[in-house]
């Protein structure tokens, strides 16, 4: 059998290894290492991919939360709503540019900002919300933009791990995540949906002047060579990085498939079993299988999560920690009887391996310990 990876990109950049090998030597060869035509072009080859009007591609992942924010106009004291149960960088860049983050509890089976919270949370200083689409699936964005419609907020979806996912509206239309608030963002890290060798990110939005303003900011303020109108950083994506984009982008719908493969074997292994949840589908969103999360209920997750490890099988703690509860975010003004979900998901969850390369053998040999150590 294949060693078992958390995600295992080897085998995956061995089947497009010419194609990729060839582009990056033209890409040297062309000296255009910064802002060449290779990240114009899959600019626009991302723009077509989500039907998006502007995709503006950045560093990372994190910057791109930072720069849509900056890009609002958001301003110190000015409160933004995010979800507790999620990657740090989201909350960072709240913290970094003085605005208030307010941490809300999330949906037990989606894991993904939970409405009713979210609702509670808002005060006459609230600017924006940040869904989350945690683990390859989306918040509940029909309800989010009623309420920011309501209450007149900006909406960030940060897509880092769900890029790809078609969110489906009540009246049939179907979106691509990331397209549905005012802006969204997401990361090119190796191991996210779409992943580059590197770091890299994208923002996108459908509102001209946003984009405008951003194109600008993510270049030092410069909308006029030398002429800087506005406080920018330097956040660019290289060239390198979008020509491995470009080739791996027409494979993101079979790279989808292959993890909602993967996720349906594991969910059929694991039916009906008294001490496994697996992840559900909901009706609004497909899901495109970032993280493969179980909830181990009635049994011991941090044995099994050790089992596992001495079994040769990686898996993970997504997330250890609420964010509520981390030095850095901490506020005196949450109450934990509001976080009853995550204080709960952080001892009950557990990520299996998830990526493209799994083969059967792999996945029954990981679902059949599982089952083994948990019937014992
Ligand atoms: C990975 C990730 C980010 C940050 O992306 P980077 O490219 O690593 O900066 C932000 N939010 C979420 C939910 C993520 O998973």
């Amino acid at each position: 059998m294949k060693k078992i990876q958390m995600v295992d990109l080897q085998s995956q950049y061995s089947k497009i290894k010419n194609q990729i090998d060839s582009k990056i030597l033209e890409v040297l060869e062309s000296a255009a290492y910064i802002n060449g035509p290779e990240v114009h072009s899959f600019q626009k080859e991302l723009e077509e991919y989500l039907n998006v009007k502007h995709v503006i591609p950045c560093a990372n992942g994190t910057d791109a939360l930072q720069i849509s924010m900056m890009g609002l106009g958001l301003k110190p004291g000015d409160e933004v709503i995010t979800a507790d149960f999620t990657f740090a960088a989201t909350v960072e860049v709240i913290a970094l540019l003085h605005l208030t983050p307010v941490l809300v509890d999330v949906e037990k089976d989606t894991f993904n900002i939970n409405i009713e919270a979210l609702k509670k949370a808002i005060t006459p200083k609230t600017k924006a919300i940040v869904p989350v689409h945690l683990f390859g699936q989306c918040a509940n964005m029909e309800a989010v933009l009623e309420i920011a419609k309501e209450h007149n907020l900006y909406v960030i979806e940060d897509t880092a791990q769900a890029i790809g996912a078609n969110y489906t509206f009540s009246d049939g239309t179907v979106k691509k995540a990331g397209t549905i608030g005012n802006v969204g963002t997401t990361s090119f890290f190796p191991s996210k949906n779409l992943g580059c060798y590197g770091d890299g990110g994208a923002i996108f939005t459908n509102d001209d002047d946003l984009a405008h303003i951003i194109r600008g900011m993510v270049n030092h303020g410069m909308y006029k060579r030398y002429y800087h109108d506005v406080v920018g950083v330097n956040s660019r994506l290289d060239s390198i990085q979008a020509t491995i984009l470009r080739i791996k982008l027409p494979h993101l719908n079979e790279y989808c498939d292959a993890r909602r493969k993967a996720a349906e074997y594991y969910t059929k292994a694991f039916a009906n079993h008294k001490n496994i949840v697996t992840p559900i589908t909901s009706s609004f969103s497909d899901h495109v299988f970032h993280q493969y999360t179980l909830q181990i209920i009635d049994a011991d997750r941090n044995a099994l999560h050790q089992h596992l490890l001495d079994s040769g099988i990686p898996n993970a703690i997504y997330y250890p920690v609420p964010l509520h509860s981390q030095k850095a975010y901490a506020d005196s003004r949450y109450n934990e009887a509001d976080f009853k979900v995550t204080n709960e998901l952080i001892d009950t969850v557990i990520s299996l391996p998830m990526h493209t390369e799994l083969d059967n053998e792999q996945l029954a040999f990981i679902t059949k310990t599982i089952l083994t150590f948990l019937n014992k």
